[in-house]
């Protein structure tokens, strides 16, 4: 396991297929703020849940996709290493009005699936963001 922060691994943030190929590098396939997003996040929420292949549960495809991935748009965020599907124990509907009241504490934070889409995670893209949060319909 390799830890990229105080309270997440490697492992949850990408699917098997990419470790199995590169290893710890697929850590530099990943937003730089990511990982901070999440930490900031989980102040609220508590623990999150990514990825928990790696604890034996099901969940692969909830952080980095790869090119071989068989869920999700093509160009999705998730291929890009820019997207995560946040699972917790709020609501996806607080988990997002929390994000939108503290936006100063998200400067990372560019996209949000509507969360009437998404009822039991809340995807999340961070980059760099010009102006508001962008709330997109699937
Ligand atoms: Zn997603």
């Amino acid at each position: 396991m390799y830890k990229l922060s105080e309270n997440f691994y490697l492992e949850e943030l990408v699917e098997p297929d990419i470790l199995k190929k590169v290893g710890v590098r697929a850590r530099d396939f990943l937003h730089p703020t990511l990982v901070v997003m999440l930490e900031e996040l989980r102040k609220f929420t508590g623990p999150i849940t990514i990825n928990d292949w790696v604890f034996n549960g099901s969940f692969q495809y909830s952080g980095l996709r790869g090119p071989k991935c068989p869920i999700g748009a093509l160009y999705s965020s998730h291929r890009f290493g820019t997207a995560v599907d946040v699972k917790c124990k709020k609501q996806p509907e607080e988990v997002v009005g929390y994000i939108l009241d503290n936006a100063d504490l998200f400067q990372m934070v560019t996209r949000i699936e509507n969360p009437s889409h998404t009822p039991t995670w809340t995807h999340i893209e961070v980059g760099v963001r010009e102006g508001d949060i962008y709330i997109f319909n699937p």
